[in-house]
């Protein structure tokens, strides 16, 4: 059999621009004819498609998704003296805006088979924070390359102590977890429109969903310098963070096609697991939940050897992540639940992310030459 040379990227965002150029153009022109560079009409269109698509009874965007979980935490006026529960496996956004705010992230293991928070741990670090003296307000529920996180144990443990649940779907938007849309769970959910997310924009941009009126009124307020009912009118703390018109143009074509793309995800995904799951540990799947596949991470023990058999063929590999959040650097300060997060550094050590897009031309191929890398490896 030939080897795998067709243009295997890891993410192909060309292939996805050519199918709909004609489209984002025109979106993009429109956008500088009528000039409405900040917050213009296609900004609001665009909140509106966020919420027919996830279900969600508000949605506002902002600049990125970095911002948008800040965005939600200073609503609910998170700061000095709260612990802010965040899982140690994840990208350090998640842990960032807690931290920014003056909170404390709390450092929580993950579940070895879907990489997402363990509520068991979870229920540990919340009853150590309160020792330590802390005032547990949060969580920080991250949906880990794409799969929704196990938000009714979590939920249940939040309402039992008093704390808010932000979903962090940055990685999460086009999931789904027991016939609701990502967007539609938790206190509040967040998202990020990064150009490598599942739906990205040509830029920075973000977006909160929630389903409290009151809160989407203080987060647009917190979105637009604390802004009140007139203009030069600030009732609160806020930042600045819109997410840019011409940005919001191109996601309404975008979203136009993600559909397809998440189901073609789906059969990506299916074909991986069909050629790998017997020579790696493959992504487990929890029942009525469907993962928006932002990456396909399998676990292998030889992962150095891995990734070069593979990029000898062509095949681009990635780690997410190399390191845990308790083991960095600028995070070691922070507390962690007690015995450390095991599960989050041994995965930090075996997990390997395979190309995952909607655009991949022969995936029965690709899948079958990493299978027989791995099988070579594994019988070596
Ligand atoms: C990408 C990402 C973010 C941050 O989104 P930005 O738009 O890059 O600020 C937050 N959390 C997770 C889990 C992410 O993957």
């Amino acid at each position: 059999m030939s080897e795998y040379t067709a243009d295997t990227s890891f993410i192909d965002l060309a292939a996805q621009q050519s199918l709909i150029k004609g489209e984002i153009n025109t979106a993009i022109a429109t956008v500088l004819d009528h000039g409405h560079y900040i917050m213009g009409p296609e900004v609001q269109q665009l909140e509106k498609a966020l919420q027919d698509f996830t279900g969600a009874k508000y949605a506002i965007t902002c600049a990125n998704g970095t911002d948008a979980i800040s965005l939600v935490l200073m609503a609910w006026g998170v700061g000095v003296g709260d612990a802010v529960f965040v899982p140690s496996f994840t990208y350090v956004a998640s842990a960032e805006a807690p931290a920014v705010l003056g909170a404390t992230p709390f450092f929580v293991d993950v579940d070895e088979r879907t990489f997402n928070l363990n509520p068991e741990s979870l229920q540990i670090a919340i009853d150590e924070s309160r020792a330590a003296g802390l005032n547990p307000r949060a969580v920080v529920a991250v949906d880990l390359f794409g799969l929704p996180c196990d938000i009714h144990s979590i939920s249940a443990i939040a309402q039992k102590e008093g704390l808010k649940v932000l979903v962090d779907g940055a990685q999460s938007f086009g999931g789904r977890l027991s016939g609701r849309t990502v967007g539609s769970m938790g206190d509040a959910t967040t998202t990020s429109f990064f150009p490598a997310k599942p739906l990205g924009c040509y830029g920075d941009g973000g977006a909160i969903f929630t389903s409290s009126s009151e809160d989407a009124e203080t987060i647009k307020s917190i979105r637009l310098h604390g802004k009140g009912t007139e203009k030069y009118d600030n009732v609160r703390l806020g930042v600045n963070s819109r997410l840019d018109t011409i940005q919001a143009a191109i996601l309404l074509q975008k979203i136009k096609i993600f559909p397809a793309e998440i189901v073609r995800r789906q059969e990506i995904a299916r074909v991986y697991e069909a050629r790998l799951a017997s020579v790696a540990i493959t992504p487990s799947i929890p029942e009525h939940c469907s993962s928006a596949w932002a990456q396909y991470t399998i676990q292998v023990p030889e992962r150095e050897y891995t990734m070069k058999a593979l990029g000898e063929l062509g095949i681009p590999t990635a780690i997410y992540y190399p390191k845990p959040l308790h083991k960095q650097s600028g995070y070691m300060s922070f507390p962690v639940v007690s015995g450390g997060a095991p599960v989050s550094e041994r995965l930090a050590n075996t997990v390997l992310s395979l190309p995952m897009h909607p655009y991949i031309r022969d995936i029965e191929q690709l899948a079958t030459q990493i299978a027989g890398v791995l099988h070579k490896i594994g019988s070596a």
